[in-house]
C-alpha cells in the first residue's frame, strides 16, 4: 500500500465528490460488467445533440478555430447570449455582461470564486442541486440551507428564508424549474425573495438551466420580471447542456453586473483560461439557428412524466409532487424506512437507493445527496419502456420489504 506523504486541503477534505455523478459511474460500470441496470441517476437529456450544431462544431475545426479564444468567450457567442435574453425575454444585456465558462457548473464556480470571502453565507433552498453546497465551500463560503416543503410543492416560504438570514448572508440561490423536485418558484416567493434582496443587498443566483422543460402554461416566472431592478446584485447562469442536449460539449454562460462578470473573468484567465473553441462555435450554431429542439424533447419528456408520477402515486405510503419542469421525479419513500429486506433495515435514503440498485438494478440518487432525505430522485431522460421495466421492478421491491 502506498502511504500518503501530501496532505490534502481542507477545503477540499470537506466537500464529497459529486453523487450523480459518481452513481453514473458506478451504474455504467455494473453495466460494462454485463448487469441488468436500468439508469436513472444522471440527468442528461437521452438525445444527440441537433446535426446543424455537431456540423458547426466540425467546421470550427476545419475553419482552424482551435486556438486560445477570449477568456469570457468569443465575442459573436457573448452576443448571440444576448440577442437570446432580449428575444425570450426581453432583457437587455451587453457583451461585457456576460460571461462563457465551461458549462454551467463551471459558471457557478466561478460566481463564488469571484464574489465571496471566508465565512460569508450563502442561502440554499433545499432540496438543491448537489453540487451548490460544495461550491460555496470551494469558495470559504458557509452554506445555509432554507428548507422547502414536499405540502407546499417545494415553493419557497418567506417566513423560513427570513428566519436563516443573518448579516452575514451575502447571496442566495434560485433554480426554478429545480433539479432535483421540477418545482417552479411562484410569483408570490419570487416578490418575497426580491423585497429581502433588495433590503440586504444580496447577490441573487438564478440557475436558469432547465427554463426550456416546463410543462406550465404560460411563462415561466422570474426574479427579473417580478423585480427589475435586482438587475445590478442578478447572476443568470444558464447554458446549453440541457436545451440543446450539450452535456459533453461544456458550454455554460453567465449574465450579471459588469464589475462581478469581469471578476470572475480574471478567476477564468487563471484557470481554464476559456471554454474550448470548437464548442463555443457549436453553442453559436444552436443558440442562433432553430429554436424548436427544446420543445420536441419536451413533448417526449411529458408522457413519461405523467406515467412515472401517477405510477409511483399508485404505491401505497409513496407520494410524488408532480413536476412542473425538468426531467426528474422526486418520490417520498420514507414511509418505507423502518423495514427490512433479509433482516437488514433500510433507514434512509441512502439505504433505499442501494437497495433499489442491488435488489431492482435501478440506479437513482438517494435524496440526501439534495438536502432531502425522505427521497430519491428518478431522471426520466431515458425511454418509456425503461421507466416502464423500472417502475416494475421498484414495486417489486418494495413488495419485498418486511416490518
Ligand atoms: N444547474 C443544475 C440545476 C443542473 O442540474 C446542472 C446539470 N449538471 C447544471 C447546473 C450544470 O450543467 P452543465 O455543467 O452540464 O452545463
Ligand atoms: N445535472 C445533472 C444531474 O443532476 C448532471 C450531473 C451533474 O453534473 O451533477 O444529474
Amino acid at each position: 500500500m502506498s502511504q500518503e506523504i501530501i496532505t490534502l486541503a481542507d477545503r477540499v477534505l470537506q466537500v464529497p465528490p459529486s453523487p450523480t455523478l459518481a452513481i453514473n459511474a458506478k451504474a455504467k460500470a455494473l453495466k460494462a460488467a454485463g448487469e441488468d441496470i436500468l439508469n436513472f441517476s444522471v440527468g442528461e437529456p437521452d438525445f444527440d445533440t441537433p446535426q446543424h450544431v455537431c456540423e458547426a462544431g466540425k467546421q470550427a475545426i476545419d475553419d482552424g478555430h482551435t486556438r486560445y479564444t477570449a477568456v469570457p468567450g468569443i465575442p459573436e457567442l457573448r452576443e448571440a447570449v444576448c440577442m437570446r435574453f432580449k428575444e425570450d425575454h426581453g432583457w437587455n444585456y451587453t457583451p461585457e455582461e456576460i460571461q462563457v465558462c465551461c458549462g454551467g457548473k463551471h459558471g457557478l464556480y466561478n460566481i463564488f470564486q469571484a464574489m465571496l470571502n471566508p465565512g460569508d453565507e450563502v442561502l440554499i433552498p433545499a432540496p438543491y442541486w448537489v453540487s451548490y453546497p460544495p461550491m460555496v465551500q470551494l469558495a470559504g463560503g458557509v452554506p445555509v440551507t432554507v428548507p422547502l416543503d414536499e405540502s407546499m410543492d417545494f415553493d419557497l416560504n418567506p417566513e423560513t428564508l427570513a428566519a436563516k438570514a443573518t448579516d452575514t448572508t451575502r447571496a442566495i440561490f434560485l433554480n426554478s424549474p429545480s433539479n432535483p423536485s421540477g418545482s417552479i418558484l411562484s410569483i408570490t416567493a419570487l416578490k418575497a425573495v426580491a423585497k429581502m434582496a433588495l433590503e440586504r443587498g444580496w447577490l441573487i443566483v438564478t440557475d436558469d438551466i432547465y427554463e426550456t422543460v416546463t410543462y406550465m402554461d404560460g411563462k415561466l416566472p422570474h426574479i427579473l420580471d417580478v423585480e427589475p431592478a435586482l438587475k445590478e446584485q442578478t447572476v443568470i447562469l444558464n447554458g446549453v447542456s440541457k436545451s440543446f442536449a450539450m452535456t459533453g460539449w461544456r458550454i455554460g454562460y453567465s449574465a450579471g453586473p459588469a464589475h462581478l462578470i469581469k471578476a470572475m473573468n480574471k478567476v477564468q484567465s487563471q484557470s481554464t483560461s476559456n471554454p474550448a473553441a470548437p464548442s463555443q462555435y457549436a453553442a453559436l450554431a444552436a443558440l442562433t439557428g432553430p429554436q424548436d429542439f427544446p420543445g420536441v424533447m419536451k413533448e417526449a419528456f411529458l408522457p413519461r412524466r405523467d406515467f412515472f408520477v401517477k405510477d409511483l402515486e399508485s404505491i401505497e405510503g409513496v407520494t410524488c409532487v408532480n413536476p412542473s419542469g425538468a426531467f426528474y421525479v422526486f418520490p417520498n419513500f420514507s414511509a418505507y424506512y423502518g423495514k427490512s429486506f433479509n433482516g437488514t433495515e433500510l433507514k434512509n435514503s441512502a439505504d433505499m437507493s442501494a437497495y433499489f440498485l442491488n435488489e431492482a438494478k435501478v440506479a437513482s440518487v438517494p435524496g440526501v445527496a439534495f438536502g432531502s432525505d425522505d427521497f430519491v430522485r428518478f431522471s426520466f431522460a431515458t425511454s418509456m419502456e425503461v421507466i416502464q421495466e423500472g417502475m416494475a421492478r421498484i414495486k417489486k421491491a418494495l413488495a419485498a420489504l418486511e416490518g
